[in-house]
């Protein structure tokens, strides 16, 4: 996307980039489980255009639309496993592993002819001019050599990850550190990918995610050629299992009992993989009385969420997008400009997530009335999405990041949600209305969480 703007584009990496698609040591989350949810897999082909083609060519995995190919559970709801979507065409939710797909996307953006990638240099300070008031550069170091060298430019784009350093190279500058938002779920996920004889998973996509009582989730996807990952995630300082045997242990109260058949048969393809993630953590550039110019932060260096929810690259995916709108309307002001819309972007998927982790008992923090009621209307959503397919598949388009949440609130789509469940509580009077804590009987104003 730079490239459309700049003669000129260096990329500098820490890690000599591999020239397979392998995991590699500076995204150490590459080993574990990663799902490209349909929104970002949207934008990637949009910057790349037939990278998606491209993916299944090699061997990724394409929903076919079939809702018997997807076990998701949330929240306790396990949402409608029969029937076909429509139109799969509008929803591009594509399988493959994290570095399959990171080198599809390295192999394009090599292609560029003015992008050049400096492999290899640690980036370990920002660079400005003698006022201050504008970034100019990064001080790269060699990694092997320790040779140091300045590399100048107009714009510096952090996109560094979770371990930014930006926050302390601005105070070094005598700029304010960004405000950080945390949601502590102390998650550790432990990951296996495995070659699964053919046929043996039935979906291509599962997910049970946390519910109340039980701050745990399994998930498994079939990705290219063969290979499935299969994880647990313990929340909460739940003890997370460290072995193959011990992850089905862990699983066998939620995961179901055919993935878990699969899994058991399944020849492994390297260890059990481990990752903690402390928090949901976002840093708030947009609120920074003073910025200097010429500097962007995306990706998880403004935002990195829980991610059993598969937000990150597409969040990352979207804030590009944002750039380049941003950029099309030229460079003034341009940081204040990008990280207040941003801000706009990013704040759904964080309530989205922080939403889903506060409706978790286990789960310390402060939950607002608008989540709490955002929270149980999103509950009454995912009950009509276990039996209506119309209601389950606007939600999946929610979830996945191509529709607003605002699209939840339509009248008509409340009233459907509605009919949906009256008709199911005739059935099943077990079935409770909606209720939510603190709050008396009556007409439900709109929720904050989805207003967006
Ligand atoms: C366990 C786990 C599972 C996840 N699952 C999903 C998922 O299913 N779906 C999803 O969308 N997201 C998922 N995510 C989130 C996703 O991995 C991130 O959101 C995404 O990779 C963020 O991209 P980024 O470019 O901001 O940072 P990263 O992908 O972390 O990339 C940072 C890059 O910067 C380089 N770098 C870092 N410091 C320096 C430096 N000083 N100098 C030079 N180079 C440097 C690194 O080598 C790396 O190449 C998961 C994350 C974790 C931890």
């Amino acid at each position: 996307m730079l490239a459309d703007f700049y003669q000129s584009v260096t990329v500098v990496e820490r890690d000599v980039l591999p020239t397979d698609p392998v995991p590699r040591r500076g995204v150490p989350q590459g080993r574990l489980i990663h799902a490209l949810l349909a929104g970002g897999a949207q934008i990637f082909d949009e910057l790349f255009p037939g990278l998606l083609g491209e993916l299944v060519a090699n061997g990724a995995i394409r929903w076919d639309g079939d809702y018997a190919k997807l076990w998701i559970s949330f929240g306790g709801h396990r949402l409608l496993r029969s029937g076909r979507a429509p139109d799969p065409d509008s929803f591009p939710f594509y399988f493959q592993s994290r570095p399959f797909l990171e080198w599809h996307v390295l192999r394009r953006m090599r292609d560029v002819s003015n992008v050049t990638v400096l492999e290899h240099h640690d980036v370990q300070a920002l660079t400005s001019t003698a006022d201050r008031n504008r970034i100019s550069g990064v001080e790269v170091v060699n990694r092997d050599s320790q040779h140091r060298m300045t590399v100048t430019s107009d714009l510096v784009v952090d996109a560094t990850g979770r371990g930014s350093r930006t926050p302390v190279f601005l105070e070094q500058l005598g700029y304010d550190r960004p405000a950080e938002n945390e949601v502590i779920v102390n998650l550790a996920y432990a990951c296996q990918p495995v070659r699964v004889p053919p046929g043996s998973l039935q979906e291509n996509f599962i997910a049970i995610f946390p519910e109340p009582g039980r701050p745990k989730m399994f998930a498994a996807v079939g990705y290219e050629n063969d290979i499935a990952m299969f994880a647990v995630g313990a929340m909460a300082g739940l003890h997370p299992p460290g072995t193959a045997p011990e992850m089905q242990t862990f699983a066998a109260d939620c995961a179901p009992a055919g993935a878990l058949a699969a899994f058991a048969v399944a020849e492994p393809l390297g260890e059990v993989a481990h990752h903690r993630v402390p928090s949901n953590r976002w840093r708030r550039y947009d609120k920074l009385r003073r910025l200097p110019a010429g500097l962007i932060v995306l990706g998880d260096a403004i935002c990195s969420f829980n991610p059993i929810y598969g937000q990150g690259m597409t969040v990352a995916a979207i804030e590009a997008i944002v750039l380049r709108d941003c950029l099309r309307r030229g460079d003034r002001d341009l940081p204040r400009r990008f990280f207040r819309s941003s801000a706009k972007k990013i704040r759904i998927a964080w309530q989205s997530a922080t939403g889903s982790d506060l409706a978790l008992p286990e789960v310390k923090g402060t939950v607002p009335l608008s989540m709490r009621l955002s929270n149980a209307y999103l509950d009454q959503v995912m009950t009509a999405a276990e039996t209506d397919s119309t209601v389950m598949l606007r939600f999946l388009r929610v979830i996945g990041m191509i529709d607003s949440p605002a699209r939840l609130l339509l009248p008509a789509f409340i009233f459907r949600v509605a009919c949906v469940n009256q008709a199911r509580r005739h059935r099943d009077p077990q079935l409770q209305p909606v209720r939510v804590a603190g709050v008396a009987d009556g007409p439900t104003p709109v929720p904050e969480r989805l207003s967006e």
